[in-house]
């Protein structure tokens, strides 16, 4: 297995034990959390989505949270982001939303996330939003997906969209059944803990079927999400937009708060649709350490800030 594969799974392993989750949670702040994560109310990560449309780029906004076993969890995330809703519209930010079904419960009963999703998703349609299903691991991609479009089918695509992994082999197959809901895709490379029988193991593989990934949703004439910070991949997908005339309000690059932050204002100088993955909360310990795993030197600075301590 290539090194940058092993780096990624060796660092998802060790986030699981109880050891290094406990070190965490005492000494987060301090290890660079707020590096990638923009608050921790929703009143302070308000403020960031002010500054970044004032940058020209747009938000969508995540109520940090997942793996949720109580009920009563998953309603008070679903009741946050009916708030958030409701405050993207009356402060008329440039924002929308992004959702984890596991937050919203679909661990205790897919009832319960169903029930939340179709709220969620009613509230947008009524403030004119929208909703991206985050995509999780691959025990919940079906799932995903079949919400996905019994809320797309009742909704329209204007309001829900998802989003894929290039590393799962059965990506291309979904991309093809989602063309018939005219689905808003976003494209991702993938960031969970997958075994080599449903993900590719070799970056080269992932990053070459992200580019084609991409390039058939646009063909399809579909909106397309293009979340990445891979400067090679960017410059691919912009020279092919440039070549295919594909209109540029037919898709946008999507990047993560805290990463990238140069490139992202690049982009926006070039003419391109930017928005900014803007995550808040207090239950930010499993979206950091998917963040630390993606690039070895970001260790190195939250080991630095440990020997600060
Ligand atoms: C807007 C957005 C939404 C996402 N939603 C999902 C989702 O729903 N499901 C899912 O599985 N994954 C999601 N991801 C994560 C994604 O799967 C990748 O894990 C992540 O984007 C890193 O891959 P990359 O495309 O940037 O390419 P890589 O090849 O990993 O990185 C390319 C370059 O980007 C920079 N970079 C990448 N990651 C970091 C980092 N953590 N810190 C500092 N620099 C970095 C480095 O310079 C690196 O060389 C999302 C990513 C984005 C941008």
């Amino acid at each position: 297995m290539p090194m940058d594969s092993w780096f990624r799974l060796a660092v998802l392993h060790l986030a699981e034990q109880e050891r290094v989750k406990s070190m965490f949670r005492k000494y987060g702040m301090r290890m660079g959390v707020q590096r990638f994560v923009a608050a921790e109310s929703l009143e302070g990560v308000l403020k960031k989505v002010k500054e970044l449309n004032g940058q020209g780029l747009a938000v969508t906004l995540d109520y940090l949270g997942e793996s949720v076993e109580d009920p009563a969890l998953a309603d008070e995330a679903a009741n946050q982001i009916m708030e958030m809703l409701r405050e993207i519209h009356d402060q008329q930010l440039d924002a929308h939303v992004s959702v984890k079904l596991s937050q919203l419960g679909c661990g205790i009963d897919p009832a319960v996330s169903t029930k939340h999703m179709e709220r969620i998703v009613a509230a947008a349609k009524y403030y004119r939003n929208f909703i991206r299903i985050d995509m999780e691991d691959s025990t919940l991609t079906e799932s995903t997906l079949e919400l996905f479009e019994k809320l797309v089918k009742r909704f329209g695509a204007k309001h829900v969209g998802t989003v894929l992994q290039a590393y799962l082999y059965r990506s291309p197959d979904d991309l093809i059944r989602l063309e018939q809901y005219a689905a808003n895709v976003r494209i991702v490379k993938g960031a969970y803990k997958e075994a080599a029988a449903v993900a590719f193991p070799s970056k080269i593989d992932v990053d070459s079927q992200y580019v084609a990934l991409v390039k058939a949703h646009l063909d399809g004439g579909h909106y397309t999400a293009i979340a990445t910070h891979d400067q090679r991949i960017i410059e691919k997908v912009t020279a092919y937009v440039e070549e295919h005339r594909i209109p540029r309000n037919q898709f946008e690059f999507q990047m993560l708060f805290g990463i990238a932050t140069q490139l992202q204002l690049q982009l926006v100088k070039r003419g391109y649709r930017v928005r900014i993955y803007t995550p808040f909360g207090k239950q930010w310990y499993p979206y950091f350490t998917r963040r630390i795993a993606e690039r070895p030197a970001n260790l190195v600075f939250v080991l630095k800030g440990l020997l600060r301590r």
